[in-house]
């Protein structure tokens, strides 16, 4: 086990309906600490920078209009394990497959609509951090 970093997102349909402190505690519950963080309205060209590994998904457009259709929060989540445990707390990508009691099966609305994002590897977390965040606005 080692202490990792890992990216999250809060998308705009968990923003929308006032679920920030309740993810939040989730993370923080489970021994992540929330080591940055701010609340930001993604531009089209930002959007679809960060998820240019999906560029060709048939999703990407619509990915990419949701994700600008209202706040985000972007935060670094810190932890032992921090990229698999984040991912464990989230759940499936698909909210009707997610286990309870994990963010999307208890707030996602749809596939798309899944009220989280957290980096899938250590080389992803790596990149999102950066992509978000300089090191000054990263406390430990
Ligand atoms: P994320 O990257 O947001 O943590 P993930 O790694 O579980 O989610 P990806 O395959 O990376 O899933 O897809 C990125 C995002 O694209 C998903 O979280 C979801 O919002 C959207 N998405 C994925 N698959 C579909 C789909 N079949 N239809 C619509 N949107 C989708
Ligand atoms: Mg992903």
């Amino acid at each position: 086990m080692a202490v990792e970093r890992t990216l999250s997102i809060i998308k705009p349909d968990a923003t929308r309906r006032g679920l920030t402190g309740r993810i939040n505690a989730r993370f923080e519950e489970a021994g992540l600490r929330i080591v940055a963080q701010k609340r930001i309205k993604l531009t089209r060209e930002i959007a679809e920078n960060f998820y240019e590994v999906h560029k060709d998904r048939s999703f990407f457009e619509d990915l990419c209009t949701f994700m600008t259709s209202g706040p985000v929060v972007v935060q670094v989540l810190e932890g032992e394990d921090a990229i698999v445990r984040n991912r464990e707390i989230m759940g499936a990508t698909n909210p009707v497959n997610a286990e309870e009691k994990t963010i999307r099966k208890e707030f996602g609305e749809t596939v798309e609509a899944n009220s989280a994002h957290g980096s899938d590897s250590p080389e992803t977390a790596a990149r999102e951090i950066v992509f978000f965040f300089s090191e000054v606005e990263i406390v430990g």
